[in-house]
């Protein structure tokens, strides 16, 4: 079935009559997905949005309870905000879609359901575009993601010559086709596969970083010229740390989370002063270990889906590419010297 370039928009009307679509689109000089109005600032020509679409799911800042004293009785009530809706995420490219199969495992496994993040992922239907461009960061086929074809998603639409093919994948998506239907074609248009640029070799990158002790150099060299700033914590599209607080005003408050970074120092202080990650070659290193190490021995995959986000906007340049080669190097250094020994 085809969706031909100028059916879109009336597509994309006529999907928000029902539901807030999100597309990728040009916000306050940064490009996000954001609820569909018109075609204008629409960016699915881009190769991926500099904000991934995790806030879907699991909002920056977000309300978690209110509580406080009822007027009348004088007893306590404690109310959760449970925010849910039926939402779409169209044109989510394949990296991201994999990173919420990250986000599923943190917020919904090992006998722990968040009920915030669940009200709102039942409710989300996915259409992914197969990227028909790469950057020079991307490297999601070396972390086990086809750029051309998202499996997890609703629907995925792959773009060729005047349109776009469209294949429902899941029960969900069947549902959806319905409403294509009216703006779609027979037929199939000439799609051609894309290949990442960037390649590394993450293959057995878990069992090197295991064989390089807590205080290795590579540690050193890689975190020196860090700022700590936090900025690759939020473009990653599967960190899911947060902070949570609360605002009190009179008798009535409200408790809230809010995206929090490993890379700030502050993170892991304790009450009593101590700081188990004191210097930033511990925070650096947590941050890499727990992409490519810790959450692969809890949940059997890689927290990184290869988006490239925090190469191309770390500011002093720090690459997980980089860490990737060099520690694969320098474990298989190691191993030598150990056979020699
Ligand atoms: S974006 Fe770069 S400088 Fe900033 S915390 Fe991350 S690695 Fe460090
Ligand atoms: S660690 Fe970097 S490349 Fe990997 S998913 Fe996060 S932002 Fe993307």
């Amino acid at each position: 079935m085809i969706l031909k370039d100028e059916m879109l928009d009336s597509l994309l009307t006529e999907l928000s009559k029902e539901q807030i679509v999100y597309v990728p689109k040009q916000v306050n000089g940064t490009t996000r997905f954001a609820p569909y109005v018109s075609s204008d600032k629409m960016k699915l020509d881009q190769v991926n949005t500099v904000m991934p679409p995790k806030d879907l799911l699991f909002p920056q800042t977000q309300n978690m309870y209110h509580y406080g004293v009822e007027k009348n009785s004088g007893n306590m009530f404690i109310d959760p905000v449970i925010e849910s809706a039926d939402q779409i995420l169209f044109g989510v490219r394949s990296c991201d879609m994999r990173s919420f199969d990250c986000l599923d495992a943190a917020f919904l496994t090992k006998g722990y359901i968040d009920e915030f993040y669940q009200a709102k992922r039942d409710r989300l239907t996915t259409i992914a575009i197969g990227c028909t461009e790469v950057s020079e960061t991307c490297f999601c086929e070396s972390m086990g993601q086809d750029p051309n074809h998202a499996p997890q998603a609703d629907i995925q639409l792959r773009h060729g010559e005047g349109g776009y093919n469209v294949t429902a994948q899941t029960e969900k998506g069947e549902a959806l086709l319905e409403k294509f239907k009216p703006f779609c074609e027979e037929g199939e248009v000439e799609v051609a596969d894309v290949h990442c640029t960037l390649n590394v070799d993450a293959s057995n990158i878990k069992d090197n970083l295991d064989i390089l002790h807590e205080s290795h150099e590579l540690w050193d060299s890689m975190s020196y010229k860090c700022l700590n700033c936090g900025t690759c914590t939020f473009v990653c599209p599967t960190c899911y740390c947060f902070d949570i607080d609360q605002e009190n005003r009179c008798k009535e408050g409200v408790r809230f989370r809010c995206w929090d970074s490993c890379m700030f120092s502050e993170y892991t202080a304790m009450a009593g002063g101590h700081n188990p990650r004191p210097e930033k070659r511990d925070r650096v290193r947590n941050r890499f270990m727990h992409k490519l190490n810790y959450f692969e021995d809890r949940y059997g995959k890689m927290l990184c889906v290869g988006c490239g986000r925090c190469i191309e906007k770390c500011p002093v340049s720090l690459d997980i590419t980089v860490l990737i080669d060099r520690a694969n190097e320098l474990a298989q250094a190691e191993e030598t010297e150990a056979a020699h020994a």
